[in-house]
């Protein structure tokens, strides 16, 4: 058994309960993104033009946070945030390598997905603050704007990345947009390039504002 393989079980021995499903997780991660993202479209009163705004300007501040946070929180060992490194660098990288980029089995999810209790917490924490920042600042309607794309835009993430990792011979695999997307992450999986390179997981915006793209 080589060295990955040998990680991927003791892994999977470590951290995946006997409870564990991979489906339920993935289906927890959509119908939070989207029943929050309906409660917010609900909310909207009479949205004037400026405040559209708020979509692109969101959406780019949010690449810029997925960029930030994964290459100096998850790819360095930042005081308190340790936690995250260790998933990220130490589990999610030891066990999908450039070598070795695929899921085998839904009870993978485990390594892909954020687990349920940090994503209702930095929902919590982050957007739902910021939202009340904005509210204060400018209108209801900007803030609630704000939370649809940190809601969608972590949906995205989390169903691209989970793509990425998908066997080669799936379907999905040979749509354009995420062969050349997926190409990037593998890039990002090769323990040479992963501290320096294909910060973003997905859209290269940062990557291509900071250089860091490979
Ligand atoms: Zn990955
Ligand atoms: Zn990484």
């Amino acid at each position: 058994m080589n060295s990955n393989a040998a990680f991927r079980e003791q892994y999977r021995q470590e951290h995946i309960g006997p409870r564990y499903s991979g489906r339920f997780h993935l289906a927890f991660v959509i119908t939070f993104s989207l029943g929050g993202i309906a409660l917010c479209i609900w909310q909207l009163d009479a949205v004037r033009p400026l405040e559209w705004l708020t979509l692109p300007l969101a959406f780019l501040y949010a690449n810029l946070v997925e960029y930030a946070g994964h290459r100096w929180v998850m790819h360095r060992k930042v005081p308190g945030l340790g936690l995250i490194y260790r998933r990220h660098a130490g589990q999610h990288h030891r066990f999908f390598t450039d070598q070795s980029m695929a899921l085998e089995g839904w009870r993978d999810c485990k390594v892909v997905l954020f687990p349920a209790v940090l994503m209702v917490f930095f929902f919590g924490a982050f957007a739902v603050p910021l939202g009340l920042l904005l509210a204060w600042l400018t209108t209801a309607n900007v803030a609630w704007l704000f939370v649809i794309v940190a809601l969608g835009y972590y949906l995205n993430y989390e169903l691209l990345h989970l793509a990425y990792h998908l066997p080669e011979d799936s379907r999905l695999a040979d749509l354009p947009l995420l062969k050349r997307l997926r190409r990037l992450h593998y890039l990002h999986h090769d323990p040479k390039l992963m501290a320096s390179k294909n910060f973003n997981i997905t859209y290269p915006i940062g990557d291509w504002l900071f250089k860091t793209r490979a």
